[in-house]
Order: C-alpha cells, then sequence, then structure tokens
C-alpha cells in the first residue's frame, strides 16, 4: 500500500494547488472556477488510473479516497458559489490549509521531514486538546462529565507551550479543540480566540455546544478567520433538545446563520447511537443542514462506551454500523457532502491515527488535567503533560512514551498484513488487542469509568463479543469489495455492493 505522503500527494494536492494557485479570482470568476473544477476531477481519475495501473494498492481504498476527494471538490465549488466564505477566510484557506497542511510548501515541511529523519517515523500531524472542562450545558450522559461549577483546566501557559512545540518540532498546523465547552476556557484573561488570534499561521476546528456563538462572537470569528465551529448535534430538535436542554437546536440553527451571514465556515459534530443512526444519516437531515443550512463538512462518532458493561446498549448495533458504512459512502458518492466517519471511514486515513500513528496522519490527544492519550476514545494515558514539562521533557519525549509506541506498531502491523479497515481502531475493534497492551504498559485510566472498564469482566466480553460479530460482517465486504480484483483498464471508481442479505443474513443468527 502507499503511504499516507503518497495519498496526501496523489488525492488531495490538487485540491490543495487549486486553492494555493487561484485565490480569490475564484470567487469572482465562476468560469475559470468551473474549468479548475473540472480539471481537477480529470486529475483525480488519472491518478486513479495510476494506481490501477501501478497494482500494487487496494481497489477498494482508492475508490473511497477517490470519491472522499471529489466531495471536497464539490463542497468548496459549492461553497465559494454560495459565498460561504469571507475574503479573510479564504486567504487563511489559501495560506495555511492549502500551502502548509496539503502541499507543505511552508516550513513546517522541513521541521516534519527533520522528525522523519531522526526518528525514522513521520511527525503527528494534528493534536486535539481540550483545554478546560468547564461548561455551560449539562447534557444528559456527557463523556465528559463537564458541567458549570468545574474549574479544571490548562493554564494559558501550558495550552500555549503545547501549540509551539507540536508547530516546532512536528511541524502541525492543525489543532482541534474539544471540551468541554472549548468557549467557556478562560485563563489569565484570555480565551480560545486570543490562542487562534495568536497563533495565525494555524488552522483551528472546535467542537461547540453553540449556544454561545452571539454576534460577538461571531464578529470575533470573522475577524480571526482560523477557527472553524462544529456544531455539536443530536439528531433534529426534539432528539437535541432532549439530550441538551430545551431551546438548543434553535440556538445552533440561529448561529448558523450568524456564521453564513459572516463568511466563517462550520460543519456538524454527530454522536450515532443504536436511537438516532438512521436519523442522522438520513436524506432529509442532511439536505436541510448542507443545502439549507450551509454545513461544509460533518464528523460522525460512533457512541464510545467506556465503563460498565451497561454501557453497551446504546452503540449502534453491528449490522447498523454497516449500515452507516454503506449509506455514509451513498451520501459522498451521491451528493458530493465532505462527511467523514471516525470508525468506517478508516480507507481514508490509512486506519486507526492514535498515539500519533506512523501509517496516517497521527495525533494525539491532552485534555484539562494534562493527560496525555493516544486518541480521544482512548482514556488510558502514560504520562502527564504538566509533569513532563516540569521534568524538562517535552512532546518529544511524550511520543517516545512505550505504550504510544506499541499503538503505532500495532497500527503498521495491521496496515502492512492488509488488515480490514473497516474496522480500524484498536479500542473499539480490537479490544482483546489493546488490553493486552494496556497490560503490559498500564497507563493510567483518565478517570473513573476509564477504571471501571478495566475491572469489569462483562465489559470486556460484550466489546469482544460486539467485535467478532462486526468481523463476520465487514470481512465479507472487506474481501469482496476492498480487496477485489480489478484489470489495469478499469479506471473507474467500484459500484458500493449491496449489504442488505448480508445484514438480514447476520440478523437471523
Ligand atoms: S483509537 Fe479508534 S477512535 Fe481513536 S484514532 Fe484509532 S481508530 Fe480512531
Amino acid at each position: 500500500m502507499r503511504d499516507s505522503a503518497q495519498t496526501i500527494n496523489t488525492t488531495f494536492k490538487p485540491i490543495a494547488n487549486l486553492l494555493a494557485q487561484s485565490g480569490p479570482q475564484l470567487i469572482q470568476n465562476k468560469p475559470l472556477r468551473k474549468m479548475i473544477v473540472k480539471r481537477l476531477k480529470k486529475q483525480m481519475f488519472e491518478d486513479l488510473k495510476t494506481k490501477r495501473q501501478e497494482g500494487n494498492t487496494v481497489p477498494g481504498v482508492d475508490d473511497d479516497k477517490t470519491a472522499f476527494g471529489l466531495a471536497i471538490v464539490n463542497t468548496l465549488d459549492r461553497a465559494i458559489e454560495n459565498r460561504y466564505f469571507s475574503d479573510k477566510v479564504m486567504r487563511t484557506l489559501f495560506d495555511i490549509v492549502a500551502k502548509d497542511l496539503f502541499l507543505k510548501q511552508g516550513e513546517n515541511r522541513n521541521i516534519a521531514e527533520q522528525f522523519r529523519i531522526e526518528t525514522g517515523s513521520n511527525a503527528p500531524t494534528f493534536m486535539v486538546i481540550s483545554p478546560g472542562k468547564a461548561c455551560n450545558l449539562q447534557c444528559t450522559g456527557c463523556y465528559a462529565n463537564a458541567g458549570i461549577m468545574t474549574n479544571e483546566k490548562l493554564s494559558w501557559e501550558i495550552f500555549d507551550r503545547i501549540i509551539t512545540e507540536a508547530k516546532i518540532l512536528w511541524g502541525v498546523r492543525f489543532f482541534v479543540i474539544s471540551g468541554g465547552e472549548p468557549m467557556a476556557y478562560r485563563s489569565e484573561g484570555k480565551d480560545l480566540f486570543d490562542m487562534a488570534e495568536k497563533h495565525n499561521d494555524c488552522f483551528f476546528m472546535m467542537y461547540t455546544n453553540g449556544t454561545l456563538i452571539n454576534e460577538k462572537a461571531t464578529e470575533r470569528l470573522a475577524k480571526i478567520g482560523n477557527l472553524s465551529p462544529a456544531f455539536s448535534l443530536e439528531g433534529w430538535r426534539e432528539r437535541t433538545d432532549a439530550r441538551r436542554g430545551k431551546g438548543v437546536f434553535d440556538k445552533v440553527i440561529a448561529g448558523m446563520e450568524r456564521l453564513r451571514k459572516a463568511g466563517v465556515p462550520y460543519g456538524m459534530s454527530l454522536t450515532a447511537t443504536c436511537e438516532n443512526a438512521e436519523e442522522i444519516l438520513s436524506d432529509e437531515f442532511m439536505d436541510y443542514f448542507y443545502k439549507e443550512q450551509g454545513v461544509i463538512y460533518s464528523w460522525i462518532f460512533h457512541y464510545m462506551p467506556i465503563g460498565r458493561s451497561v454501557s453497551l446498549n446504546l452503540m449502534p448495533t453491528p449490522q447498523q454500523r454497516l449500515w452507516m458504512w454503506h449509506k455514509s459512502w451513498e451520501l459522498i458518492r451521491e451528493k458530493s457532502y465532505f462527511l467523514a466517519d471516525f470508525w468506517n471511514h478508516g480507507t481514508v486515513c490509512d486506519g486507526c491515527l492514535s498515539a500519533g500513528s506512523d501509517t496516517g496522519g497521527g495525533y494525539f490527544y491532552i485534555d484539562w488535567n494534562g493527560t496525555v492519550s493516544p486518541c480521544v476514545f482512548m482514556p488510558y494515558s502514560p504520562v502527564n503533560i504538566n509533569e513532563a514539562y516540569q521534568r524538562g521533557q517535552t512532546l518529544n519525549d511524550v511520543w517516545k512514551e512505550p505504550f504510544f509506541a506499541s499503538l503505532r506498531d500495532w497500527q503498521k502491523t495491521y496496515k502492512d498484513g492488509n488488515g480490514n479497515w473497516l474496522m480500524p481502531c484498536p479500542i473499539r475493534d480490537h479490544h482483546a488487542d489493546l488490553r493486552k497492551m494496556i497490560a503490559v504498559h498500564q497507563p493510567e485510566p483518565s478517570d473513573e469509568s476509564a477504571r471501571e472498564a478495566l475491572l469489569d469482566l462483562d465489559y470486556a466480553a460484550g466489546m469482544d463479543h460486539y467485535d467478532r460479530e462486526y468481523q463476520s460482517l465487514s470481512s465479507v465486504i472487506w474481501q469482496e469489495h476492498y480487496l477485489r480484483e480489478v484489470g489495469p483498464a478499469d479506471h473507474s471508481i467500484g459500484d458500493l455492493p449491496d449489504i442488505s442479505r448480508l445484514i438480514e443474513k447476520q440478523e437471523a443468527i
């Protein structure tokens, strides 16, 4: 298989070139934009053709990467057509997202290269940071158990140092901010917007409940131009308000309208459970948010049970998960919606990204206490950043931690063995493997639920059972669709397989 750097170069480079070379002309000159978009799509199919001729890649993975790239191009085209980006945001997209993140023309390319020379591994490409646990809402079942009363947070100095070091040591230019509610973060009288403004050579995305995006916040976001909010929703009004509080859905819609008018791009963050999976992936829901509300992107997460076995009941069932895989690719292919399903789209990013993955564009997660975990959904930590800094260490020492290294080895072995990327996740899909790594390296659970999960044998048995069930469903798709034989003359994206009989058969068992 190709490595992630090649993937970025082949699949996303044309998109980045479009942005970097054409600049604001795209907005002003529709025929030129249409011509470039057409050329860009042609280039993507040329690339698919080359991969087929080389014959050493996985056909279904190439399909997915091409379809995903096409959806991004069409999304950008639609957004520019509808004037969803202000001039300031367009400039940021050219200077940071296109040149630094995709083309790697900036200084960050040399830094990442230096890391590779020194370690033999690819540097992490982004970070997820939850600087504060405080939140203005109290949602039922909040994974962070956040609330108004808590004051747990990273100091401004540490938060700033993490970002600065990630830039200097790894060449990172993309930071995802979570929480708590990121807009509730305050330290030394400063907030997240101040941090984004200070690091104006980086692009930030924050997961937000959306209720604090008022006129003043919108003005600041428009002025900064390098911070995009992703609004968290559970589904339509009834479901969102039931979990998040009365009136929250309408506040999100009002926030979207403000941002749209100000030219600030935004997305959605959707957590799928067995109760809402069909709702959030329905055509009606997606059409409403992409077409009427101007959403640019969506991240779909599956409810991740951590704790006692009873928490497994909310997960989308294995059959629902396969349906979600199919439906999400239908939406990407047929409607060109830029959406990513964290557990179902491992094919796009070369598998699991946790622990600063060497195989894909890896990352680390740092929470309000300074706990460094492989991933937001894997609450086991061998190191605390506050303590590491007190010992005179840096993020490079964090990267070297044996628990993280063992995960990177696992990812590499999985990739080299053509492992099924429909189930790429060590904690969700290969829980027994993760338990072995935890037993060897003894990382600290980040909270009580994570500790309980290690002690509850029924929880472990439930996760293993889920893994086996999904393995039996998804391996058929992996073998027959992804690893299918294609001839060098086959230059098209393969049709999605019909999964209805597979699901019926599994349900009968
Ligand atoms: S551990 Fe799972 S959720 Fe986290 S990055 Fe890897 S695949 Fe995704």
